[in-house]
């Protein structure tokens, strides 16, 4: 049952609004351990409920006490512009209860309104690698407050070319505490060359 996991009484609030009752296989491995703040490398497919998996553990941190008034205190990372858009509607039911915001910067969206939207620093920003490159360049994204990188579908990333733009947004994230990496497969060299330079003693869960 949700209600055994110790999550924030706003967020057991919108699990139930959305009935939730059961966490699936990944979010009963995944949730304590992320809440706990150690890294994850999760291979896990999609459907299989992975996204609560880390956007509750996310919320969960940025509704405690030491809260700094705004900035973005976590990125989410996905390969195509419809997994963010999908991601970011399950921030945004699963932080209804709260003040927390998302904030969505993707290709084939308007460069000028996502520059617009960074400046009010959503809490949780959520975007694909190459567009969040472009606003680096533009001097329109700011990480430096990120404690939270998630790194969703990191196998696709590295197959769609992303490799060098995900490494450049991690190191980016200087006060980054725990770190999440999601692939549907076990993946290549790559992948495992990725999870050595950004995870620091990370569970692997396989589900
Ligand atoms: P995902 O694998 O994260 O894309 O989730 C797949 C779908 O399952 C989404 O529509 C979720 O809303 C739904 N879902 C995720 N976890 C649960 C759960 N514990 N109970 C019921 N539905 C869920």
């Amino acid at each position: 049952m949700f209600n055994q996991i110790a999550l924030h009484e706003r967020l057991l609030k919108a699990v139930a609004e959305l009935k939730f009752v059961e966490p699936t296989p990944v979010q009963a491995a995944a949730i304590p351990p992320a809440l706990e703040g150690r890294d994850l490398r999760v291979i896990a497919q999609t459907g299989s409920g992975k996204t609560a998996a880390f956007v509750l553990p996310i919320l969960h941190r940025l509704l405690g006490e030491d809260r700094p008034k705004v900035r973005t205190r976590a990125l989410i990372l996905l390969p195509t512009r419809e997994l963010a858009q999908q991601t970011l509607k399950q921030v945004e039911a699963f932080a209804q209860f709260t003040f927390l915001k998302g904030g969505l910067v993707t290709g084939g969206e308007d460069f000028k309104v996502q520059a617009a939207m960074m400046r009010k620093e959503p809490d949780v920003l959520i975007g694909t690698p190459g567009r969040l490159i472009e606003h680096l360049e533009a001097g329109t994204l700011h990480l430096e407050a990120v404690e939270v990188l998630v790194l969703d579908e990191a196998d696709r990333m590295l197959d769609m070319g992303f490799a060098e733009a995900v490494q450049r947004l991690a190191e980016l994230c200087s006060k980054r505490q725990q770190t999440l990496l999601f692939s549907a497969t076990s993946g290549g060299a790559g992948l495992r060359a990725m999870v050595a330079s950004v995870l620091k003693d990370p569970l692997h869960l396989q589900l």
